[in-house]
Formats: C-alpha cells, structure tokens, sequence
C-alpha cells in the first residue's frame, strides 16, 4: 500500500521556486491541488468543512485558518487570491462579489465617521455615488479633485485625510494621474493610496511597485476578460488583508462566490495575451479614427495626441488599454447626439452595452448611460458631450470594427 501523505506529496508539486516571471505566476499560482492531482484548479461548490475533531476546529475559527465557512475563505477563492497578489506584486489579496463591493470593504476596513478621502472627480461614476452619498452617510467625507492636477489633490488634504483614490485611466476620457506623485502625497500627508486598476490590469499597470498601499479590481472587467462573472478584489500588505479587510469580509459578507473566483482564475491565465492584443486592436482603431473626417477627437492614452502620453506609456508598459472615446464633429449638442445615435446604431458587429474587459467589443454612449445621471452642466464641466461615444475593444478583426464603425461615420479610407 502506498503511504497516503506521501503519494499526496509526490503529486501536489506544491512550492513554486522563487522568482518566477508574471506570465508564469498567472497560469502557476494557487493553492496545491487536492489529493486526485488535477491540473486545472478544481472548483470548490462548499459552503462549509468538515473538521476532523473538536480541537482542530476551534482553533480554525479562532485564528480564521484553514477553512470552517465559506463566508470566510474557500480554497477556489483562495487560489485565485494568491494568483492575483502574486501579479499584482502584493504580499495577499482578498476578493469580493463585485468591484464595488471591494471599495465597500476598503471603507469600513480603513475608515471611521470623522475621517476625510481626496479622491478624483472622473472616477467610475458608482464609486463617486458610493463615496459622496452612501459613505457621507456615515459620516466620512470626501473632497473631489481634479483627475490630473496634483495641487488640487495637495489643496484638498486635511488632519483628517485618510485615503487617496485614483483610478487610472478614467471612464471614458482615458485621463491619466501620476501614481508615484500621488503616492507621496498620500504618504506625507499620513495617508493610504488606493488605485483602481480595472482599466490596465496587473498586465499593464503594478500600481504597488509605483508606490500605492492598496489596488483595487473590479475583475468583471478584465479579469475575467469574457464578460461572463462579476468579481472584485483588493490587493495589499499581508497586514492589512489579513488584520483589517479579513475580519470586516468575514463578518459583512461581501464574499466572492466560488464558481465566480474560478472563473476569473482561469481568466487569469490569458489575461496578459488578451490585454496586449485588445491594446494592440485599440491603437489600431484609435489611429484610424484620428484621421476620420467625421471625428473631432480621439482620446486614447497611446495616442502622440494624449496629453499625459508620455506618463502613461512608462505607468502602462507602453501600451494604452483597450478603451478609447472619440467625439464626432457637430455644431450644436442635439446634432452630436443624433450624430453619435446614428453611428452606434448603425454597427453591426459591436454590441451596445455598458460593460468593458470583454472579448466582444462594445460601443457606448457615456452621456445617457454611465453619465446619463449627471446634470447637463456636470456632463459639460467633465467633458462628457453629447457627441462622446466610447469603445471597449475586444479581440475581433481590427478591419471589421473599423468597416463597423464606417456604417455610421460614413466611408474613410483612412488607414494609417
Ligand atoms: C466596473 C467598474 C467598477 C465596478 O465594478 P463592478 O464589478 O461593476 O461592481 C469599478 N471601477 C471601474 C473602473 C470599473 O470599470
């Protein structure tokens, strides 16, 4: 008979060596796989465990080791926290059930009634919602600020300043802030730097190595990549996983379900392939629609024309992301928006949807939709025309989503 611990042993190859690349740590990294040795990570449907005895599960409840409910922790979802720490360069991570659900937990993790955030004004439009209305509730206050002016960020901070967020490049403007000099903002002022990663990804952007305490994720997006799971995460210091976001996740519930956190680990794995495609896929666009009549403005982070270009090519790995807007060319706000209705819907291949990080790509209209609850003045003051369509661009042909968008803007032979 073979001995059991050691026929387990022999098939887990569980310790990774040291200093392994990111494209290996996305498609190596997990817990050790189970008795049976699959090699794909299986999928725990468990709500809880059996513990072998009274003892053993005494003390799993009271140092939250091992696994008891998976409330606290699941082995799928603990594979694919270790994976997204592992390439996001943090020392743990935690996942949520939704992007937003992982800024929930940021805030009662770190926060109190009396304490003050400087976080950007272009922002995904829920976290802005999230801090100015549901936080204000409870007494923690927030200053918005200029995406791309650090003194606005310098002018707003106070005794009581306890966070910087940012996200970077914003929705749908692609605006672009300077993560190490927010950093040291943030740092001097006794503060914690957050950044909303969605956008670039760990493939593009490590905000920690740049100097940020926390990353966040909304892995709906690219994490996942196929447009299929909601998900979110937060990725920082083992102290602060396991000391402050832990225990809150543990008692509030904001949980990411099992089947979810395998999808987006399996995502993981192409998550470098599909980013520097769509990026490639998104340049290609945004250059033939530069030189498109019909279009006034291109804004796209990997674009000459891009005002902070050159920042987000060395922040970025040199490449844009996979979003990009464009404003068509129009006299007056009702003409921009027929203009914009016409060319989404005359596209027959991209799909009219507000989402992004899929492998379809998707065309929006951010000024009745994402923005659609803004005032008229507020939409104005952030950029956001009627004439504003914005592109998330997935992985099919780059001629067809042009030969698409011709539909509407009318025929270009404008390839670069
Ligand atoms: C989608 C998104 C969120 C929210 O994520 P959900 O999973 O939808 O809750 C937050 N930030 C950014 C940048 C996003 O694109």
């Amino acid at each position: 008979m073979t001995d059991p611990d050691h026929e387990a042993a022999r098939i887990a190859r569980a310790r990774l060596p040291e200093g392994l690349r990111p494209e290996t740590l996305a498609v190596r990294t997990a817990l050790a796989p189970s008795q049976h040795g699959e090699n794909s990570e299986a999928l725990f449907l468990t709500s809880a465990y059996v513990q072998p005895d009274a003892e053993t599960s005494a003390r799993r409840f009271a140092q939250m080791e091992d696994f008891t409910y998976s409330r606290t922790s699941n082995p799928t979802v603990r594979s694919l926290e270790a994976r997204l720490a592992a390439m996001e360069g943090a020392e743990a991570a935690v996942a949520t059930a939704t992007g937003m659900g992982a800024i929930l937990l940021l805030i009662m993790g770190l926060l109190k009634a009396g304490d003050h955030v400087v976080c950007s004004r272009s922002v995904f439009g829920s976290t802005v919602s999230l801090f100015a209305k549901e936080f204000g509730k409870f007494g923690v206050e927030t200053s918005f600020v200029s995406q791309t002016d650090l003194s606005e960020w310098r002018a707003a901070l106070r005794p009581t300043t306890r966070l910087l967020f940012a996200e970077t490049p914003t929705n749908p403007l692609t605006e672009v802030c300077d993560i190490r000099a927010l950093a040291e903002l943030a740092h001097g002022a006794g503060a914690l730097l957050t950044v909303d990663n969605t956008f670039c990804s760990p493939a593009l952007q490590r905000p920690l190595a740049l100097g940020a305490d926390v990353v966040m994720h909304a892995g709906t997006k690219y994490l996942d990549g196929q447009g299929r799971v909601m998900a979110g995460a937060l990725c920082a210091s083992d102290a602060l996983v396991r000391e402050v976001f832990g225990p809150v996740l543990r008692t509030a519930g904001m949980t990411l379900s099992p089947f979810n956190a395998w999808v987006v680990l399996k995502g993981l794995e192409t998550l470098g392939l599909r980013m520097k495609a769509q990026s490639d896929n998104t340049l290609a666009v945004a250059r033939w629609l530069e030189r498109h009549p019909a279009v006034q403005r291109v804004h796209y982070p990997a674009l000459a024309s891009h005002p902070q270009h050159a920042l987000a090519m060395a922040q970025q790995s040199g490449l844009g992301g996979a979003v990009l807007s464009f404003d068509v060319r129009a006299d007056t706000p009702e003409a921009a928006r027929a203009a914009a209705f016409r060319v989404i819907d005359s596209t027959r291949v991209l799909s009219i949807a507000t989402n992004l990080g899929d492998t379809k790509s998707i065309i929006t209209h951010p000024a009745t939709t994402s923005h659609g609850r803004l005032t008229e003045a507020q939409r104005q003051a952030a950029g956001i025309g009627q004439g504003l369509i914005r592109l998330a661009v997935g992985l099919e042909h780059v001629d067809d989503l042009t030969d698409d968008l011709q539909r509407g803007l009318g025929p270009c032979d404008c390839r670069p």
